[in-house]
């Protein structure tokens, strides 16, 4: 304990794994795929980047989603999205999509170029129970309309939630939502600490992608492609050197049982079954 009550610590740090997905992109899965609940409300997080076509050219071509929430931020390169209901956009850099899957999406990310550098992050928040089977919604949010502050020589977009950071409101470009996500990109512009206030109970976790930070009191250097995920209870301390760049991802945990099967995301694996057979029937959507 101190002055300002109990700092959140840190509980874990995972390496993001290189794999690849869609149709061979090459990409960082940062977190996902096994013991969701500790990350609760968020499913997966990936990083693509790269400046060979090779590994981006193949694109996500189309594919489904059920059950969940993809939240797609860009920061370098172009990529098209097009789904079933008709929108097509153009995500550039600094741009964000979020698109709320509900009862169903079919759609494709595409590379909107043919050279040159690809770098963004794709993260899945889920949905609880009551909003898994809700209408389609797509969001596309223009990096102009993204709320960005500039605190103590730090750089903050801020694409969602309300967090206060260093006593300074900031609030995103997406807020309302049942899981109360908040998303920020930091830049560090030189070496300095951090206060941020996350609800208690809620999910925080730091994704370092370039340089790196200190969570707390700890004595781990939370180096380029490695995220943490700290204690539920508490306000966030962090100190980052000159020229880092991390996301904060702080959410409310949904608390239900966690099916996952590639695209779709349920409660129990009847509902997984039933989304496949959906699919397959051509009823998904
Ligand atoms: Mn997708």
């Amino acid at each position: 304990m101190n002055e300002h009550g109990k700092y959140r610590e840190l509980e874990e740090v995972l390496v993001a794994q290189a794999t690849s997905d869609g149709d061979g992109v090459q990409l960082k899965r940062v977190f996902g795929g096994t013991d969701l609940a500790r990350f609760d409300p968020f499913l997966m997080l990936d990083e693509f980047g790269s400046d060979k076509a090779k590994d981006y050219i193949g694109g996500f071509p189309s594919h489904p989603h059920r059950g969940f929430e993809t939240v797609t931020y860009m920061l370098d390169g172009q990529m098209e999205h097009r789904d079933h209901m008709g929108n097509v956009g153009i995500l550039g850099p600094g741009d964000v999509q979020w698109m709320k899957a509900g009862s169903g999406v079919i759609h494709s990310e595409m590379p909107k170029q043919k050279e040159g550098k690809m770098h963004g992050f794709q993260l899945w928040v889920n949905l609880p129970a009551a909003e898994k089977m809700g209408p389609a919604t797509y969001n596309g949010i223009e990096a102009n309309t993204i709320p960005s502050y500039q605190l103590d020589g730090v750089a903050i977009k801020s694409i969602a939630g309300e967090l206060k950071v260093n006593g300074t409101q900031v609030s995103g470009a997406v807020t309302g939502l049942s899981t109360d996500p908040g998303y920020l990109d930091m830049s560090f512009s030189s070496d300095q600490q951090l206060a941020v206030d996350v609800p208690d109970g809620h999910t925080a976790l730091v994704y370092v992608y370039t340089g790196s930070a200190v969570i707390g009191d700890s004595d781990y250097q939370l180096t380029e492609g490695r995220i943490a995920r700290l204690s539920r209870e508490g306000r966030l301390h962090l100190s980052a050197s000159r020229d880092t760049k991390l996301l904060l991802l702080t959410g409310k945990p949904i608390g239900e049982p966690i099916a996952h099967r590639g695209p779709f995301v349920m409660n129990t694996m009847e509902e997984i079954h039933q989304a496949i057979r959906d699919y397959n029937e051509g009823t998904l959507v």
